[in-house]
Order: structure tokens, then C-alpha cells, then sequence
């Protein structure tokens, strides 16, 4: 875009090398939108950075004309952070190059790929990294997270192979950080999310993968069930990892008519190790209960993450929370509050933790809750303003009768929750020392379109 057609506070960006894309644009409605439904900002303009140079452009723009900066990889931020009303948005997804050193067991991977690219990518190699859930999600925004998914009990967190970063930093400096270089940084960028600048590209070690066992099993949810679901994903093999979602039985095809609207446990079962093994470590789970589904077999890694609708855009409200264990009682709860919630879609996800997660030590890395059991979280969706504070009514008192204490959190499934359950995401002393990095990087806040971390001297938290 030429200087003639930006307004003047946006001359600076004249000519880079990455579009510009400003609200006359005929693109501006498809790049403005976000993965969350019920978003609308309008940013001043989306930018398509392509390089280093486009990046410290745009935050220099954003720092000398008084722009609030949004960054976006993959753009499901569950409360949109990245996008912004009236700023820029340093949009990433035109980076999105994955290197792949097969020898080194290594790779070099723009942050604006997917979870999905980077690992059909690395499929071919039999390597892996363990993302989440969703293949759609940005490696920039779930990896600056802490990263729980499949193989979290195999392979740890995302960042557990992150090996290096690149970072522009607010002052405009592009900075590799790792072991050796800016510690400070690299530590505070493995779990403390997007509050110390663009990290542009990230180094990982790859995991080897030769073979995998997973898919969906669908068992009928009671409170028996649940509480069998979760002591099972427990005493499992670390090379077992589960996502347990107890809902209401989608209108899928792969499930019968009759099975439409009853509560089910839908679990993703991801085993990271030979065939064998694999029927063994699931055939407890498969003995809970006849399945509805059994979609569960030996495959590629990459086939957990199936095409994805372009233009699905959910809108829920959410809580996040760390608990012990599920026991029966537990388990009643869980089945009753979701039977008599009337939310076309509820949910109470349960995630088993352990195994490579928690060797790591609580202070190698800003994610200090290694050794927390399992991870919950419980949702509704909604459709319109009233409606969703039904819903978010509902989720609070589930949530506070799931786990009085607030117990911690993990920062990539925080909301909207404000900033004492920002202080729950980072216990102990990691708060401090990550305001004392945010202080030495980004000391005016340009970085605050996040779960902020506020610039700030020691003992301030
Ligand atoms: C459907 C769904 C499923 C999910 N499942 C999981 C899961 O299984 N496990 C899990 O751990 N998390 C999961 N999440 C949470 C997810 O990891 C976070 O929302 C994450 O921030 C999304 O990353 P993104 O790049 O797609 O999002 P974006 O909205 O693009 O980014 C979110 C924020 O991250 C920061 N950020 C992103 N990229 C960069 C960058 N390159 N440099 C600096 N800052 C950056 C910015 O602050 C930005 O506002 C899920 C979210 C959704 C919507």
C-alpha cells in the first residue's frame, strides 16, 4: 500500500513488505476476524507481517503514534486479545515457515504456522511436538502459553522443546534468546504469553514418533464412568494422555441418532508408543463402559487433528482450574450439573497431567504448575447478551463447586477472569520475577493486549 493512501499516522509503513490492510480494503472483514464469535473490533489496520523488519515497523508505528498493539498467530485467543478497536495488529500468518533438521532432531518454526502445518510436517519424519487440542491454534500464542495437549504426559509441554526463540522486542531490537542468551527472557517467554514482545520464530526439538495409537472413544457418562475415566487416564502409562470431555452427545455422525443430547464422555485417547502396548494401556478405558464409538486405532499422530469448518465461530464462557482428583462425589457433580443445564452445548473437560510435565522443575520455565494432577475446564456456550450471563452464571458456580480454593490456573485457558486469577496462573515467586522481565523489556507496556503482566519493581505483585 502506498504512503498516499494511508493516513498520515500510518505513513511509516508505506512500501514494507507485508500488506497493509486498512478498513477500505475489500479483504478487511476476512482478515479482522478472530476464531471466537461475538468479537467485533476494527483495527486501524491488520498487517501482514512478512519479516523481522515488517514486525519492528509496526511496533515502532504502534510505540510513536500512540497505537494499542494487538499480535496474532493463529487468532484463538479465548477472549481476543488479538485484535484490537482503533490499534494495529501485527498479524503473523504469512510466517509461518517450519525448517526441519531430520538429524539434529530440530526445527525452526515462524510462529504464525499452525499446530496442524508443523505437524504434518514433521509427520513425514515420524517427529513430533506436543500442541493442543486444535489444530488451528497458532504455534506463537499456544507455545508462549505453556502448550498442554496430546503428548503432554510423553513429551511434557509445548515449551519443554522449545530450545530458542527469536523476540523483537518494544524497543525494536530482534533478539535471540536462549539458554545462554537473555536468559531471563527465555525463561520468561515459556509460559508468561505475549507481554515481552513479537516472537517471531521458535526453535524446538523434536520428539520422536514412530508410532501412535489414538482417536475418539464415546462411553456413556455417569458418575461411575467419570470417576472410572479419570482413575484410569491417572495409573496410565505416561505414554498415555486423555482429554476427557463429558457432554452432551454432538450431532455427529460417527454417533447414533438415539445417543444425540445424552450426556457422554467424548475423550480424545492419544497413545505415544508401539501397537501392543497401546491396546493394553486403553483396554481399561474401553471396559468402562459398551463405547458408542470407538474410533480409537493405530495411525499417524497428524490424524488427531482433522479438517477443521472455516467458519465455525463458538461463542462460550469458560473457567479454568487445577483440581487433585476426580472422586465420586466429584463425578456426581460434574454429571449433574451438566444434566440440568439447558446450554445447547456444556462441557466439563477433564485433562490428566503428570508423567514429562511434572520432571521439569517449577522455576525452569514461567509455567510453574508442574506438578498439579489434572487440569478442568468447564464451559457454556451461549447465543446473544442475556443469555450469556446465564451461562456465565452457571459456569462460576459449577467451577466454585468443582474447586473452592483457587488453586492455580493455567494462563492459556484464562478468560476475561481479571488480574487475581492472572496471579493464580504464576504462584509463588513467578510473578515477581516475571514483572522484573516485563520491567527490563517492555517497561511503558506496549505488550498489554494479554493476561498482563504489569511493569513493575519487585515485590509489587
Ligand atoms: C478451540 C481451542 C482449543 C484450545 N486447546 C488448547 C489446548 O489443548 N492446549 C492449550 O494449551 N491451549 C489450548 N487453547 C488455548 C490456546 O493455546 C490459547 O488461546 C493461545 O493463546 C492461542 O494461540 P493463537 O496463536 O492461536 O492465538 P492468538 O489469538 O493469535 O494469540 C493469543 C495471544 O498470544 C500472544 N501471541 C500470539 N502469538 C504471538 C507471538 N508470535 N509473539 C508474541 N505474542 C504472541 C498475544 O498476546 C496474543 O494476544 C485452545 C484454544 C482454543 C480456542
Amino acid at each position: 500500500m502506498s504512503a498516499d493512501t494511508l493516513p498520515p499516522s500510518l505513513n511509516s509503513l508505506a512500501g514494507m513488505a507485508g500488506r497493509v490492510v486498512t478498513p477500505d480494503d475489500p479483504d478487511y472483514d476476512k482478515y479482522r476476524t478472530v476464531f471466537y464469535g461475538g468479537i467485533d473490533k476494527r483495527p486501524s489496520a491488520i498487517v501482514r507481517v512478512t519479516n523481522v523488519d515488517d514486525v519492528r515497523r509496526v511496533i515502532a508505528t504502534a510505540r510513536n503514534e500512540g497505537y494499542e498493539l494487538a499480535v496474532r498467530s493463529g487468532g484463538h485467543s479465548v477472549v481476543g486479545h488479538c485484535t484490537t478497536d482503533g490499534g494495529l495488529v501485527i498479524d503473523l500468518r504469512d510466517m509461518s515457515k517450519i525448517d526441519i533438521d531430520p538429524d539434529a532432531c530440530t526445527a525452526w518454526v515462524e510462529t504464525g504456522a499452525t499446530a496442524h502445518q508443523v505437524t504434518e510436517a514433521l509427520s513425514q519424519h515420524g517427529l513430533a511436538i506436543g500442541f493442543g487440542d486444535s489444530g488451528s491454534v497458532g504455534v506463537g500464542g499456544i507455545t508462549l502459553g505453556g502448550g498442554i495437549g496430546f503428548l503432554v504426559r510423553k513429551f511434557g509441554l509445548t515449551i519443554d522443546s522449545v530450545l530458542a526463540a527469536e523476540v523483537v522486542t518494544a524497543d525494536g531490537r530482534q533478539v535471540l534468546v536462549d539458554a545462554e542468551h537473555e536468559p531471563d527472557l527465555f525463561w520468561a517467554i515459556r509460559g508468561g504469553g505475549g507481554n515481552f514482545g513479537v516472537v517471531t520464530r521458535i526453535q524446538f526439538r523434536l520428539n520422536p514418533l514412530p508410532h501412535f495409537t489414538g482417536g475418539i472413544l464415546v462411553l456413556p457418562a455417569t458418575p461411575e464412568t467419570i470417576v472410572g475415566f479419570a482413575a484410569a487416564s491417572m495409573s496410565a502409562p505416561e505414554e498415555l494422555s486423555t482429554i476427557g470431555n463429558v457432554m452432551p452427545a454432538p450431532p455427529a455422525p460417527f454417533l447414533p441418532a438415539e445417543v444425540h443430547g445424552r450426556l457422554v464422555i467424548l475423550a480424545f485417547i492419544a497413545f505415544a508408543g508401539d501397537d501392543e502396548a497401546a491396546t493394553r494401556a486403553i483396554a481399561p478405558f474401553r471396559a468402562l463402559a459398551t463405547p458408542i464409538a470407538d474410533m480409537v486405532k493405530p495411525g499417524p499422530y497428524v490424524a488427531m487433528y482433522p479438517p477443521e469448518d472455516p467458519n465455525y465461530r463458538p461463542t462460550a464462557v469458560a473457567r479454568t482450574m487445577f483440581v487433585d482428583a476426580v472422586d465420586i462425589s466429584m463425578a456426581r457433580m460434574i454429571h449433574d450439573y451438566l444434566s440440568k443445564s439447558d446450554a445447547t452445548m456444556r462441557v466439563a473437560q477433564l485433562r490428566v497431567l503428570g508423567g514429562a510435565m511434572a520432571r521439569v522443575p517449577a522455576d525452569a520455565t514461567a509455567f510453574a504448575h508442574r506438578t498439579q494432577r489434572m487440569l478442568i475446564n468447564v464451559a457454556a456456550f451461549y447465543q446473544g447478551d442475556a443469555e450469556r450471563e446465564v451461562r456465565r452464571a452457571w459456569v462460576s458456580e459449577f467451577a466454585e463447586a468443582l474447586q473452592p480454593r483457587d488453586d492455580g490456573a493455567y494462563v492459556g485457558f484464562l478468560t476475561d477472569d481479571g488480574q487475581a486469577r492472572i496471579r493464580s496462573a504464576y504462584p509463588g515467586a513467578t510473578l515477581d520475577r516475571l514483572a522484573r522481565v516485563k520491567l527490563a523489556y517492555d517497561p511503558t507496556n506496549l505488550f498489554r493486549l494479554n493476561q498482563n503482566i504489569s511493569p513493575a519493581s519487585p515485590g509489587a505483585h
